[in-house]
C-alpha cells in the first residue's frame, strides 16, 4: 500500500476544482468517457501497429449506476494503467498521458498517435465536482512483472492511496461516490439526457443499461397470420459511432445526409435545403457537415444550432465567434480537434486556428453556393429565398464573403424574375438612369401594400425589386455602398415623376402665392403634425393629391427600431402629402370662391389619397363614403 500526497501544488486544487472548473457540473461525465474512448483508441491503435497480438473482445465502453451504495461508474476496456502510471498519469496533473504517448510512438505513425491527443487538461479530476470519494480499478494491458490490477482512491483531499487489488479483465473503472450534493447524477434518465448530449457520436460503443425493443420471431406467425414480434431486453447503446460527417462524401446518399440532419436534431421535421461536407487535414483538421436550413420567418428565433465537436467529443453549440456570425444560422457539425477547448471565449475569436477555421468554411460555403448557381441556375434560383437572408448577412457582415457572393447574390423583381447584380444592372440602365446619370433602384417592401406604388412604376416602364426580407434594410445599405453611383429607392418614397428624375420640372400652373394660400386648407384637413405639405409640378394625368414616405426619414426610423434606438423608432412615421399643381382638380380648387364647397373638395382628395394608401380608417371612412354617394347623387 502506497498512500501521498498527490503534488504538492495541489493542496488547494480540489475545493477549486469543486467550486470553479467548470460552471457546468455536468461535464465530468463528458471527461470521464472521453479518457475511456481514449483508453480504448489507444489500445485498437496499439494493436493495429501490432503491439498486441490477443483478440481485444468487446471494447463497449458502459456506464452503470448503482442507487444502493451511491455509486455511478465508467467502465472501459482500454488500455488500462500499472501502478506506476497511476502514479505517473493520476497524481502527478502536470503530465499529459497523451503526450508522452505520442512521444513514444512518435516516428511509427504520427497521424495515428496525434488523433489520441487530449485536449481536457484536468480533465479526471472533474469527477470531484460530483463525488466525495473517488476510486480508480484499473488492470493494464501489459504483461509481466508490476501489471497487477491497481486501486487509486482519494476522498477529495489531497491524500490518496494505491493498493493491489483484484480485477478480472484489462481495462478502468472510475468508481464515482456522488456527493449527497450531486444525487441527481444517480437518476437514470439524468444520465441519459447527459450521454445523449455529450456522447451521441463518440467512435466507441458506449452502452449504458438496457432497453426494450420489440424483436421479429423468425418463422412464427401469430393467429391473424402476422409477423410474430417479442418484447426483448437488449443492450443500450447510446451513440452512433460512425457519423456521417467522419465518413466520405462519395459514400453518401442525399438521403443519408438527410438521416443524419434528423439524427442532429430530433425535434426538426423540416428537410434541409442542401448540404456541404467539409474535409480539411491542411493546414488544420477540421471535418463536418454543414446544412442550409429553411429560414423561419424570424431569424432570431432558430433553436436548432451548429455543433461543435473535437474528435467526436460534443463540445458546445454556442460556436459564436468560432464560425463567421452569418454562419450561425446554419445548421450542422463541425469537428476540430484544432480548435482548443475548455478556454475561454475571447480566447477563442483571437486564436490563429480560429481565424483559418472560419475563413476556410467561408470559402467552402462560397465554393458551394457558386457550384449550384453555375451549374443548376434553376434549383439556385428555387432556393433563393430561403437562402437569401444567409448571403445576405454574410455580404453585410464580411467584406471576404462579399468578393466570392457578388457574382451570385440574386435579386427578384415584382414579376418573380431573378437576376444577378450585373443582370440587374443591364436590365434598367436605359430606363432608370436619371438625370445626373444615377442608377435608380426601385423596390417595394411589402407587394400588397404598395401595390398602388408599384403599379405606376411598372407602367412607367420601371421595374421593381421586391425587398421583403427581414435584412433588406440593411442590405440595401450596404449594396448602395458597395455599388458605384446607384440609389436605392422605394416605390412609395415619392410622386412617380420624382422617383427617377429625369428632366426639370413642369412649369407650374399655380404661382407660389396661391401655394401659400391653399397650403393651410389641406394643412388643416389632412393635420400638419402628421402630414409634410409639397406642391410639385407633376403631369395632369396623375393624382391630384399623393400621399408618400421619404426615404431617408423611413429609412432612419426602420434602421433605429432594428438596432434598438428607441427615440427613433418612438418617432411617428413621416408622411408627405403632395399636391400636384397642375392637376385640373387643383387648379379647380384654387378658383373656388366658397370657404365649403373648397373644404369638402380638399377633404375628399386628401381621403382618396388616404385611400390608396390603406390610411383612411374608421369615422373618416364612413365620413368619405358617404360624402362620396352624396356627391354621385
Ligand atoms: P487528459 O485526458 O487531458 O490527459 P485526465 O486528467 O483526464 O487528462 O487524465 C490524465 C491521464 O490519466 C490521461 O492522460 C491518461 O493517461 C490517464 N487516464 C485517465 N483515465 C484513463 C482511463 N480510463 N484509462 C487509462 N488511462 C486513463
Amino acid at each position: 500500500m502506497q498512500t501521498g500526497k498527490i503534488n504538492v501544488q495541489t493542496e488547494n486544487i480540489f475545493p477549486i476544482i469543486k467550486k470553479f472548473l467548470y460552471s457546468d457540473h455536468e461535464i465530468f461525465l463528458r471527461e470521464l468517457i472521453s479518457n475511456a474512448v481514449d483508453a480504448t483508441q489507444k489500445l485498437k491503435a496499439l494493436a493495429s501497429m501490432g503491439n498486441i497480438k490477443e483478440d481485444l473482445g468487446d471494447l463497449t465502453i458502459e456506464v452503470l449506476i448503482n442507487k444502493d451504495d451511491n455509486t455511478l461508474i465508467v467502465r472501459d476496456k482500454g488500455i488500462g494503467m500499472t501502478a506506476e502510471e497511476v502514479d505517473k498519469y493520476i497524481n502527478q496533473i502536470a503530465f499529459s498521458g497523451a503526450e508522452e504517448f505520442v512521444k513514444k510512438y512518435k516516428g511509427r505513425s504520427e497521424a495515428d498517435a496525434a488523433q489520441l491527443i487530449g485536449h481536457f487538461g484536468l480533465g479526471f479530476y472533474s469527477s470531484f465536482m460530483v463525488s466525495s470519494k473517488v476510486e480508480i480499478l484499473t488492470k493494464t494491458y501489459k504483461k509481466g512483472a508490476g501489471t497487477k490490477a491497481v486501486k487509486w482512491e482519494c476522498d477529495g483531499s489531497p491524500e490518496y492511496s494505491l493498493t493491489e487489488a483484484e480485477k478480472s479483465g484489462r481495462g478502468t473503472d472510475i468508481i464515482l461516490h456522488i456527493a449527497d450534493d450531486s444525487k441527481e447524477f444517480l437518476e437514470e434518465s439524468r444520465i441519459l439526457g447527459l450521454l445523449n448530449k455529450y456522447c451521441k457520436f463518440l467512435p466507441v460503443p458506449i452502452r449504458f443499461g438496457n432497453e426494450k425493443t420489440w424483436e421479429k420471431v423468425e418463422g412464427e406467425k401469430d393467429e391473424n397470420g402476422n409477423d410474430k414480434y417479442d418484447e426483448v431486453e437488449r443492450p443500450r447503446i447510446v451513440n452512433n459511432t460512425n457519423p456521417a460527417w467522419k465518413r466520405k462524401p462519395v459514400d453518401l446518399t442525399e438521403e443519408d445526409y438527410n438521416s443524419f440532419y434528423h439524427e442532429l436534431y430530433p425535434a426538426t421535421f423540416e428537410e434541409p435545403l442542401f448540404n456541404i461536407h467539409l474535409n480539411v487535414d491542411y493546414p488544420f483538421n477540421l471535418t463536418g457537415i454543414l446544412y442550409f436550413p429553411k429560414v423561419k420567418q424570424n431569424i432570431e428565433l432558430q433553436k436548432e444550432k451548429i455543433q461543435l465537436y473535437s474528435n467526436q467529443v460534443f463540445v458546445t453549440d454556442s460556436v459564436e465567434g468560432i464560425v463567421p456570425d452569418f454562419l450561425t444560422l446554419m445548421h450542422g457539425v463541425l469537428d476540430s480537434p484544432d480548435i482548443p477547448l475548455n478556454v475561454s471565449r475571447s480566447y477563442l475569436q483571437s486564436d490563429a486556428n480560429v481565424k483559418k477555421i472560419s475563413n476556410h468554411i467561408m470559402k467552402k460555403v462560397a465554393d458551394k453556393l457558386e457550384d449550384i448557381f453555375k451549374n443548376n441556375r434553376e434549383d439556385f434560383e428555387k432556393k433563393w429565398d430561403d437562402i437569401r437572408v444567409f448571403i445576405e448577412y454574410g455580404i453585410i457582415t464580411e467584406p471576404k464573403f462579399w468578393e466570392r457572393a457578388e457574382k451570385f447574390t440574386l435579386l427578384k423583381n415584382n414579376e418573380g424574375k431573378y437576376f444577378t447584380f450585373e443582370e440587374y444592372k443591364n436590365h434598367i440602365t436605359a430606363t432608370q438612369t436619371d438625370k445626373d446619370k444615377k442608377l435608380v433602384y426601385l423596390y417595394a417592401s411589402d407587394q400588397k401594400e404598395q401595390h398602388g406604388f408599384i403599379t405606376a412604376a411598372t407602367e412607367r416602364g420601371y421595374d421593381v425589386l421586391i425587398m421583403d426580407g427581414p435584412l433588406d434594410n440593411h442590405f440595401i445599405n450596404t449594396l448602395e455602398q458597395k455599388f458605384e453611383n446607384t440609389s436605392f429607392v422605394r416605390v412609395d418614397s415619392d410622386v412617380i415623376d420624382n422617383l427617377i428624375k429625369k428632366e426639370d420640372a413642369l412649369p407650374s400652373k399655380l404661382s407660389d402665392e396661391e401655394k401659400e394660400k391653399l397650403k393651410p386648407v389641406f394643412e388643416e384637413i389632412a393635420g400638419k403634425e402628421h402630414y409634410h405639405i409639397l406642391f410639385e409640378s407633376l403631369s395632369e394625368t396623375e393624382m391630384p393629391v399623393q400621399i408618400t414616405r421619404p426615404e431617408f426619414m423611413r429609412r432612419m426610423k426602420d434602421m433605429s427600431v432594428l438596432g434598438g434606438a428607441s427615440y427613433m423608432g418612438n418617432l411617428p412615421d413621416s408622411f408627405n402629402l403632395v399636391i400636384n399643381s397642375n392637376h385640373p382638380l387643383v387648379t379647380k380648387l384654387n378658383d373656388e370662391k366658397d370657404e365649403e364647397s373648397r373644404k369638402s373638395l380638399a377633404k375628399q382628395m386628401v381621403d382618396l389619397a388616404k385611400l390608396a394608401q390603406n390610411l383612411l380608417k374608421g369615422e373618416d371612412l364612413t365620413g368619405f363614403i358617404k360624402r362620396s354617394i352624396e356627391i354621385m347623387k
